[in-house]
């Protein structure tokens, strides 16, 4: 049994979970410690008491343990890749790039826990000083979606750990596995009892209380949009500080003047890979009349050669969708668009078992064609292997298209023109805007996060993570 870990110590919960292969489902990877509420008010009470000391602990400290962390994570990312692979689904080499960005993000942290910064200017006062300095928010709660299982985590804890936060870290039901062996990583790490938290549980009681207890200054939250809803109406209710980074419903442009092979790359790559579970995926395509045909063509003739099967094995491109309610869900979407008059070009059958007659919860990548924008395919996040086409007359109209959405994560265009490149930068409501390349797939040191329904409140990430750490204070001097 692998247990929660709470005041530096492991402990059992009054509940256990099972966490189950969707690769294989007689795979049953553990029985994982289910916290209630009162387990999670004693890991708050832990992190609240650590706070005094770890908050004024030294850079070098912070930079230690961090680094270390970072080490072990990157020397050990094979198996925990692995591990990834089978509680989550998404292909080995994803896996293990997955769990070495969560390696190189706790380095990342470990230089900035030495980099506080500060400034010091004179007052318009004579004879006075002023110095601007952070200082460490408090008790963090962190709750993590199941879609990246240690990298989410990674580019939560590792920036509240350097700027002197304590943590309670709530992962997903799903994906307990990945949550559970970075703690115990951190559990070796010389982190003094307190400073970091593993409740693993149910949102609705574990998170819940998270986000109602008057102790924990502050909620980082990765999600979809009804939960995010949920964690701001709390956190505002009790004047707490959060962060929230939810679903996505991204564009990628196809402009009569892109290569071809790229714009099949990148919409195969960001719409497809790791399951269409991306908060990141290209899941509409929106594309030029003089391109269109010959692009839905060459994006059925890639689909073809997919190989969707177990996220383990060698060869595969795509592994299962993460559980039977996900996949439900996604089968219902490729039904919703073809009743409301798209066509299924390629794809979206459910495969019950793979070529070794494993049951896990397959899907072929589907590929919809003829949709107008108001359709629920173009408007809804589905967040699986589920990508929906839509045609525009020229740069304009696609710029306008890929603009009318609730969501604003990421925004991409495949063209070789500069003038349409350089303008769409500017132009895409967006977060994050890619040229030429994959909207899923991004950098580790530089700011993550949308704008409209798919994020709210400080970016997460790179340098930009201190702004939701921590809390600025002017001190005044007369000297
Ligand atoms: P979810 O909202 O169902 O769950 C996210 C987390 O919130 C889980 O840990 C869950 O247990 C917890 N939770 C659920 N109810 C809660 C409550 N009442 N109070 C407190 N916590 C609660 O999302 P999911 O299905 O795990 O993840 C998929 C979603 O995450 C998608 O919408 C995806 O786009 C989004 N996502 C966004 C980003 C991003 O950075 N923008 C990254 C990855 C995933």
């Amino acid at each position: 049994m692998f247990k929660n870990f709470i005041g530096g110590e492991w402990l059992d919960g009054p509940k256990v979970s099972r966490n189950i292969n969707p690769s294989d489902t007689r795979d049953v990877i553990g029985e994982y410690a289910q916290a209630d509420v009162a387990q999670t008010q004693a890991a708050i009470a832990a992190a609240h008491a650590a706070f005094p000391a770890w908050s004024l602990s030294t850079p070098q400290q912070r930079f230690d343990i961090l680094d270390a962390a970072g080490t072990e994570i990157l020397i050990r990312r094979n198996e925990l890749g692995e591990l990834l692979a089978r509680e989550e689904g998404k292909t080995l080499p994803e896996a293990i790039g997955e769990v070495a960005r969560a390696g190189y993000i706790f380095k990342f942290f470990a230089g900035e826990a030495l980099r506080p910064g500060g400034e010091s200017l004179p007052s318009v006062r004579p004879g006075v000083g002023v110095e601007i300095t952070r200082e460490a928010l408090g008790v963090i709660g962190l709750i993590t979606p199941w879609n990246f299982p240690i990298a989410i985590p990674a580019w939560k804890i590792a920036p509240a750990l350097a700027y002197g936060c304590c943590v309670v870290f709530k992962p997903a039901e799903l994906v307990p596995g990945s949550a559970w062996a970075l703690a115990e990583i951190l559990s070796r790490s010389g982190l003094p009892g307190g400073v970091f938290n593993l409740v693993m549980g149910r949102g609705s009681e574990v998170g819940a209380t998270l986000l109602n207890d008057p102790r924990v200054s502050g909620i980082s939250f990765t999600g979809s949009v009804p939960t995010g809803q949920k964690v701001a109406a709390a956190c505002v209710g009790r004047m707490a500080k959060f962060q929230l980074e939810m679903g996505g419903k991204n564009p990628m442009i196809v402009l009569d003047d892109a290569e071809l092979s790229v714009a099949v790359n990148c919409a195969v790559n960001s719409g497809f890979f790791s399951t269409g579970q991306r908060c990141t995926a290209s899941s509409r395509l929106i594309v030029t009349e003089g391109i269109h045909d010959r692009f839905v063509a060459a994006m059925v003739g890639r689909m073809k050669a997919l190989k969707v099967d177990d996220a383990r094995k060698q060869g595969t491109d795509i592994g299962p969708v993460v559980d039977q309610s996900q996949l439900g869900q996604d089968q219902e979407y490729v039904g919703i668009a073809k009743a409301e008059g798209a066509t299924l070009a390629f794809g979206g059958e459910h495969v019950e078992r793979n070529p070794e007659g494993q049951p896990g919860f397959y899907m072929r990548p589907a590929l919809i064609t003829d949709t107008t924008p108001a359709m629920r395919i173009n408007r809804e996040e589905v967040f699986g292997p589920v990508v929906s086409v839509l045609r525009a007359k020229n740069y304009e109209e696609a710029l306008q298209l890929a603009n009318d959405t609730p969501f604003g994560l990421a925004s991409g265009i495949a063209t070789t023109s500069l003038k349409h490149a350089t303008h769409f930068k500017r132009h895409a409501q967006a977060g994050m805007v890619m040229v030429n390349l994959p909207t899923a797939g991004v950098d580790y040191h530089v700011p993550f996060g949308g704008r409209k329904g798919s994020s709210y409140g400080p970016r997460e990430q790179g340098r930009y993570a201190a702004e939701f750490f921590t809390t600025v204070k002017t001190a005044y001097t007369q000297a």
